[in-house]
């Protein structure tokens, strides 16, 4: 961050002294030239970058971290456009406010990176202005501008680490760009509290306070120039994941789309190889739907999709479980053996009966019927079992529904079963149906 105090009164300072000492003059119009052109540049540059990131904000209103970073670039061309008309206005507005105001643009900028991550803003943010303000009415600070720049330093270092914090208090694993965003803060911050204590140890006269102070704050603009563009980068890869997982994930539910899911089988494949373990494949049809959309209205049906779409997840092993689209999902898992999958489907089969769905007026009976098929890793094919497990599906349907039916040998070699009565069964199966289903399912697995 620039820091540049009182400007003009090193001006006066060095114009005083032009007739006896014409290299301080040389050097002092040097250094007052450099800052006062440095001021301007970064007052245009501010000013133009807030108004990008107002424009942002406006289009977005809900994402406020646009908000913050473009009211701090504007705090610190205010501060610094207050602090070069050093001399023209009371030194109370350019000296002691204009530096508390490009400060509170570091505060500014901490409560941006907070707001990007949905986080509250956190009262360390404002620690810029505050150890400016705490310090600057000290006799032997205000009265003396080598010590103004050693503070000005200070508070700017406690900016750049509150920076540093609001960065690092993100997602840093899965947003790596934030690592070196918070690398250039950490830099920053050690530059500033460097010149700091070096002007504190060397006691520099005010040319050569100017001198460092100018330095520091072109070295401060060039590291905020690329945290801005590390900034840019780190919105950018955010957006895209959104995007990416929009397109992934089922709008209703929230569970992973068909898309989604079937992303997933190979990762699951290899982890059963990795494992020793074999891959199931889970597909379960909500039962009788048309008619729980029909009794119950649509949004109702919704309600029932969403809830049982919530609760099955839960079951499966690293939550591989997505909707295949209308009533249907699917889930994938590296199991030990057929118990296991039988056991996870059965869990979500009787956990779907319990549930209750209520839609305000009427509690919703639903039941879910469920196939499974498995194989081993190495010959896993994705197209081969989720056939499978589809034919076990409709094995389940015929049994009677609300029941889980495995893919086994016998069914791999049985004619294509007739396609299940629509028009037996009640939403919630009777027990002549359940005794049935039983039978049928003691029967496939025997012949299996
Ligand atoms: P079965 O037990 O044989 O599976 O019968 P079913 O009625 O569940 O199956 P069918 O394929 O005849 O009907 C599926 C119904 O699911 C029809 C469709 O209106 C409904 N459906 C599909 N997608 C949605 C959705 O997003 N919301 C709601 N509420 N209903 C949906
Ligand atoms: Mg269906
Ligand atoms: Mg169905």
């Amino acid at each position: 961050m620039p820091q540049c105090n009182d400007i003009k009164e090193v001006a006066n300072f060095l114009s005083k002294d032009a007739s006896t000492n014409r290299q301080v003059d040389g050097q002092g119009v040097a250094a007052v030239f450099n800052i006062a052109t440095g001021l301007a540049i970064w007052c245009s540059e501010a000013m133009t970058l807030a108004l990008v990131l107002f424009v942002a904000w406006r289009h977005n209103i809900r994402n406020e971290a646009y908000l913050y970073w473009g009211l701090g670039f504007f705090l610190t061309a205010v501060g610094f456009a207050m602090i070069a008309l050093s001399g023209q206005v009371p030194s109370l507005l350019s000296i002691e406010i204009g530096n508390a105001i490009a400060l509170l643009g570091q505060s500014a900028w901490v409560a941006g990176f907070l707001a990007l991550d949905r986080k509250k803003i956190e009262w360390w943010a404002l620690l810029p202005p505050a150890v400016w303000l705490a310090g600057v009415f000290l006799p032997w600070v205000n009265t003396d501008y080598s010590n103004r720049v050693v503070l000005y330093n200070l508070a700017s270092a406690t900016g750049a680490t509150a920076l540093a914090l609001a960065v690092a208090a993100g997602d840093m694993r899965r947003e790596r760009t934030r690592v070196k965003l918070m690398g250039v803060f950490v830099i920053q911050g050690c530059l500033c509290f460097g010149s700091a204590f070096t002007m504190a140890l060397t006691l520099p006269n005010d040319i050569e306070a100017t001198n460092l102070g100018g330095a520091s704050a072109m070295a401060s603009a060039f590291l905020l120039t690329i945290a801005f563009a590390f900034t840019c980068r780190l919105i950018m890869e955010r957006s895209e994941r959104h995007l990416r997982t929009m397109t992934l994930t089922d709008s209703l539910t929230g569970v992973l789309n068909r898309r989604g899911l079937l992303g997933y089988f190979d990762a699951i494949q290899e982890r059963a190889h990795n494992e020793q373990r074999k891959v199931a494949v889970i597909l379960f049809d909500l039962d009788h739907f048309k008619r729980v959309n029909d009794r119950f209205g649509h949004q109702s049906g919704d309600a029932v999709l969403t809830a049982f779409a919530r609760m099955a997840r839960q079951y499966i092993p690293h939550h591989i479980f997505g909707r295949m689209g209308g009533e249907e999902f699917a889930a994938f898992a590296a199991v030990a053996d057929q118990t296991e999958a039988e056991a996870i489907a059965e869990a979500i089969r009787t956990e779907f009966c319990r549930l209750p769905i209520s839609t305000g007026e009427a509690i919703v009976p639903a039941t879910v019927s469920i196939g499974i098929a498995l194989s081993s890793s190495i010959e896993a094919n994705i197209d081969k079992l989720i056939s499978a497990a589809d034919r076990a599906l409709y094995a389940a349907k015929a049994a009677g529904r609300n029941c889980t039916v495995t893919f086994g040998e016998a069914e791999a070699a049985a004619p294509a079963p007739a396609a299940p009565s629509t028009t037996a069964g009640e939403l919630v199966p009777t027990v002549d149906d359940q005794i049935e289903a039983l039978r049928r399912m003691g029967t496939l697995s025997r012949a299996g």
